[in-house]
C-alpha cells in the first residue's frame, strides 16, 4: 500500500544523475524505492562501457522494484573549458591581468596565462566581453583579441582550477551542439538503449536532427531532450519555439544558462519555458542546483524546498538532481526531500487545475479523446483516474499536458513506452497487455487491474480511453466512463 500511495499521490517525476557516489546497485535500487523515475548517465565523465553496466543495473533494478524507470544519457556537448595549470590552480585578483592562448601547452597554465582547446575562441569573443569562468564563480574583461590570444584583466577573482568551463556573459561562444566525442558516444549507444537522449547547448534545429539520424543509424530509438542552455537560443522566441517542436522534450538547463543569462533573467525564462513546452505538448525537465547544499547536508534549506515547490507550480513535467546524487553524501536522503517538496507543492490549487485550451481548436481525434477525457474526468466528482491503453504513449503524454490531481495510468504492453511515460507528470505507467483479452472483456479486465493494484476500490468510476483497433498506434478514439461495481 505504501508503494502504491507514493506511486499515486507524486505526479512530478524526479530525475537523478548516476555517479560514484550512487552507481552500485544497492544504491540504485534503494534510490528507486526513494523515488527515482528516470536515471540521467552524465556523458561528461566516464567509459560508454561504464555507462552500460549502470544502465544493466538500472534495469534490473527497476525490474525487482517492478516499476517502469527511464534512462537519460546526457551528452556531453560543447562545453568550453580551459585546459591545465601546471601547479593544479591558481589565485587570480581583481586587477590582475590573464590570458586564455591557444599557444600555450595543455598542461603549463600559470597565473598569468591559460591554454584552451577550442580553437574558434578567440573568433567568438570581442573587447569588453566578460567571460565567466567556473560557472561564473571568476570575471575577466576581455582587453584585447588576437587571432591566438585573448588578453583579459580580472573582474572577479578567486581559485581556479585546472578544466573549468568558460561561458560568456550574454551568450555566443558559437561552436556546433553535437562534437566527434558525441558522435562517438551516440554510435556506441546501442548497447545502453536509452530511453532519452540529450542534446547538450542546442543552438539551431538542426542539431536535433543531426542527432536523430545519428540514433536512427545507430537503430536507437530514444527521445530527444533539447537542453535550452544558450542566451541566444532564449533570445529568439520563434528559434526556440521550432526547437521545442523537433523535440520531444526540453530540460531548462539552469547551470549553463543562468551564467549566460544572469539569475535575475533566469526566473522568468523558467517559468516561460515550462508553460511554452507543456503548450506544444512536449515534456519538460528542470534542472541544476535544486538542492545543492544536500550534497554535504542530510536537509534541505527552506530556500532549496521552495525552488523545487516553484518549478512544480510552474507545471515542470520533472524536477533533476545532479551533484546531488552522483557525488554527494546523501543520495537517498534528498530523493525522499525532493519527492516530499513536490507533493507539499501538488496539493496547492494552481498545480491542480487548468483552463483546458479553451481558446483553441484540438489537431487530431487523440487530442480530442485525450483532453475530453480528462475534462471529464476533472468535472464528474467520483472518478478516482483516467485509464488510458496505449501503443506509443503518445494519448497520456498529451493528457499529461493538463493540470489536474487525478492520476492518469497509462496501460502498455510496450515497455519502452512505459519507461518513456516514467517521465510524464502525473503518468503511472502500467504494463498491461490489452492483445490478450478478448474486446469484450476489456472494461472488466481493465477495472479489476486497477483495483487489484490497490489504485481504485468500489464505487469509484474510471474514465477510460482506448482505440477500436487494438493494438494499433494513433488510432485511440474512444472514452468510456466505468465503475467498479
Ligand atoms: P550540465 O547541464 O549539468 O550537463 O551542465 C545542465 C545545466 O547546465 O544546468
Ligand atoms: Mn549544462
Amino acid at each position: 500500500m505504501s508503494n502504491n500511495a507514493i506511486r499515486v499521490h507524486r505526479r512530478t517525476k524526479i530525475v537523478a544523475t548516476v555517479g560514484p557516489g550512487s552507481d552500485s546497485e544497492d544504491m540504485i535500487g534503494r534510490l528507486i524505492a526513494a523515488g527515482v523515475d528516470v536515471f540521467r548517465l552524465n556523458f561528461s565523465h566516464g567509459s560508454v562501457g561504464h555507462h552500460q553496466l549502470i544502465a544493466e543495473r538500472i534495469r534490473r533494478q527497476a525490474r525487482h522494484h517492478d516499476r517502469y524507470v527511464g534512462v537519460l544519457a546526457d551528452l556531453q556537448g560543447p562545453k568550453i573549458r580551459i585546459a591545465s595549470f601546471e601547479t593544479g590552480s591558481v589565485s587570480l585578483t581583481a586587477g590582475d591581468s590573464f590570458r586564455l592562448s591557444l599557444t600555450v601547452d595543455g598542461e603549463k597554465g600559470n597565473s598569468s596565462a591559460v591554454g584552451i582547446e577550442y580553437q574558434d575562441l578567440p573568433k567568438s569573443v570581442e573587447v569588453d566581453d566578460v567571460l565567466l569562468l567556473d560557472d561564473g564563480k571568476m570575471q575577466l574583461r576581455v582587453d584585447s583579441v588576437s587571432d591566438s590570444d585573448i588578453d583579459c584583466t580580472v573582474l572577479i577573482g578567486g581559485t581556479l582550477s585546472s578544466r573549468k568551463g568558460v561561458n560568456k556573459l550574454g551568450g555566443g561562444i558559437a561552436a556546433p551542439a553535437l562534437t566527434e566525442k558525441d558522435k562517438a558516444d551516440i554510435r556506441a549507444m546501442e548497447s545502453i538503449k536509452p530511453d532519452f537522449v540529450a542534446v547538450s547547448f542546442v543552438a539551431a534545429v538542426q542539431d536535433i536532427e543531426e542527432a536523430r539520424g545519428l540514433l536512427q543509424e545507430a537503430s536507437v530509438d530514444a527521445a530527444i531532450i533539447a537542453k535550452i542552455e544558450r542566451a541566444e537560443v532564449v533570445a529568439d522566441r520563434d528559434l526556440l519555439d521550432s526547437i521545442i517542436d523537433a523535440c520531444e522534450g526540453v530540460m531548462v538547463a539552469r547551470g549553463d544558462l543562468g551564467i549566460e543569462v544572469g539569475d535575475a533573467e533566469l526566473i522568468g525564462i523558467q517559468k516561460d519555458l515550462i508553460s511554452r513546452t507543456r503548450k506544444r505538448d512536449r515534456m519538460v525537465i528542470t534542472a541544476t542546483q535544486m538542492m545543492e547544499s544536500m550534497i554535504s547536508n542530510s536537509m534541505p534549506t527552506r530556500a532549496e524546498v521552495f525552488d523545487v515547490a516553484n518549478a512544480v507550480l510552474d507545471g515542470t513535467d520533472a524536477v533533476m538532481l545532479s551533484a546531488e546524487t552522483a557525488v554527494g553524501s546523501y543520495p537517498v536522503e534528498v530523493v525522499r526531500a525532493m519527492a516530499n517538496a513536490a507533493v507539499g507543492a501538488e496539493s496547492h490549487p494552481v498545480a491542480r487545475t487548468s483552463r483546458y485550451r479553451q481558446d483553441r481548436e484540438f489537431r487530431s481525434t487523440q487530442e480530442t479523446v485525450a483532453l475530453s477525457a480528462m475534462y471529464g474526468a476533472n468535472h464528474f466528482p467520483g472518478v478516482r483516474g483516467i485509464a488510458t491503453h496505449t501503443e506509443t504513449g503518445a494519448t497520456p503524454t498529451l493528457m499529461s499536458r493538463l493540470s489536474s490531481g487525478l492520476p492518469i495510468f497509462a496501460l502498455s504492453r510496450n515497455p519502452e513506452t512505459l519507461q518513456r511515460l516514467a517521465l510524464c507528470r502525473g503518468v503511472i505507467p502500467l504494463y498491461f497487455d490489452i492483445t490478450a483479452f478478448d474486446m469484450r472483456d476489456i472494461d472488466s479486465r481493465t477495472m479489476e487491474f486497477l483495483s487489484d493494484a490497490g489504485f481504485v476500490t468500489k464505487g469509484d468510476h474510471i474514465l477510460m480511453t482506448m482505440g477500436t483497433l487494438i493494438g494499433k498506434a494513433g488510432a485511440t478514439n474512444s472514452i468510456k466512463l466505468l465503475s467498479i461495481g
